[in-house]
């Protein structure tokens, strides 16, 4: 039997983006940090970091006056980044951005977890001041160094540290940033239509939990490979796959991918086991076990029974289990 796909397909480390501050580094305009014990202590175990702060590297010192974002005048969408005396720094920003974010092309990421809230970092929901009024700020923006790398690298998964907080989310990010990589693994290698079909077969659990729709489309994409053109294939395959995976997985979707793996034991377990896989996965639909409970079961039976096509699902092993990701949700 072949064993089932590694968390990360080759030996080389996984390389995570990060916002500077978060791992300890004195950086901010008041000369602190933002140190998150989770990225250090646990996540930082199992990748490599890369870290940017985007407001040093531009130059602007530490400490440095606070800089903001500020609603372009005459209604516009457009937003400038401020400082307290008056400093205009979008160009510069901008510009910086996009040749610092082009350059981590080398890095190989396969995720990037930003600061929250920030002018620079910020990736969603940033106060955006009025121009010269007095009314209070809005949160509606995007720090300018994130929008560009979101620009840059839409398939990248990228979250915030506040949300990864939450172990729903969390897992949800974990999961991505490894198949990113197991993706690009493949990608980047003189892949196959053959390895891409057997790569999407491993993929179809984890898939099922993320949204069968999208699971559908990406089967007939597949089944037409042979007529597209390979470079046009990756292309679509790529993000077609990640917009699926960052689609939030529900309970019920996952107990209906846990469903569908017990399917595949047909005749093969003994009623007593079935009956207890069932109990434990009707436990976990009423949120009474996590999901560990019910996957150890399927992996355990898979392996005892030589059931292939469930061993190589990613959907068993997503991330390395020294993360405990799954026990918490
Ligand atoms: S939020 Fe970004 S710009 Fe601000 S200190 Fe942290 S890394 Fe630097």
């Amino acid at each position: 039997m072949q064993p089932h796909l590694p968390a990360t397909a080759t030996s080389a480390p996984v390389r995570l983006g990060i916002s500077s501050c978060l791992l300890g580094e004195a950086v901010r305009y008041d000369g602190g940090h933002k140190r998150d014990p989770y990225l250090v202590e646990t996540l930082g175990r199992l990748v490599e970091w890369v870290p940017v702060c985007p407001e040093t590297e531009l130059g602007l010192g530490t400490p440095r006056e606070p800089i903001r974002l500020v609603r372009e005048a005459g209604g516009t969408d457009g937003v400038r980044l401020v400082g307290r005396s008056g400093a205009r720094l979008t160009g510069r920003m901008r510009g910086f951005a996009r040749s610092r974010v082009r350059a981590l092309a080398k890095a190989d990421l396969s995720g990037y977890i930003l600061k929250k809230d920030s002018p620079s970092c910020g990736m969603e929901r940033v106060k955006v001041w009025p121009d010269g009024e007095s009314r209070a700020a809005e949160r509606n923006g995007r720090g300018l160094f994130a929008a560009e790398l979101l620009r840059q690298y839409p398939n990248l998964p990228v979250e915030e540290e506040g949300r990864l907080h939450d172990p729903v989310l969390r897992e949800n990010f974990i999961e991505r940033v490894f198949a990113y990589r197991r993706l690009r693994t493949l990608l980047s290698s003189r892949w196959t239509v053959g390895a891409l079909v057997r790569w999407h077969t491993t993929q179809k659990l984890a898939l099922m939990a993320h949204s069968p729709v999208r699971y559908r489309e990406l089967g007939r994409l597949v089944a037409e490979a042979s007529g597209v053109p390979r470079a046009e294939l990756g292309r679509r395959y790529e993000d077609e796959f990640m917009s699926a995976m960052r689609i939030r997985a529900t309970r019920a979707r996952h107990t209906n991918a846990l469903m569908h793996a017990v399917g595949h034991f047909k005749r093969r377990l003994d009623t007593g086991s079935r009956d207890e896989m069932l109990a434990t996965l009707e436990d976990y639909r009423l949120g009474l076990v996590p999901r560990i409970v019910p996957l150890t079961l399927v992996r355990h039976h898979a392996r005892r029974l030589g059931v292939e096509y469930l061993v190589n699902q990613t959907y068993l092993h997503p991330h390395p289990k020294e993360l405990a990701l799954l026990n918490h949700v």
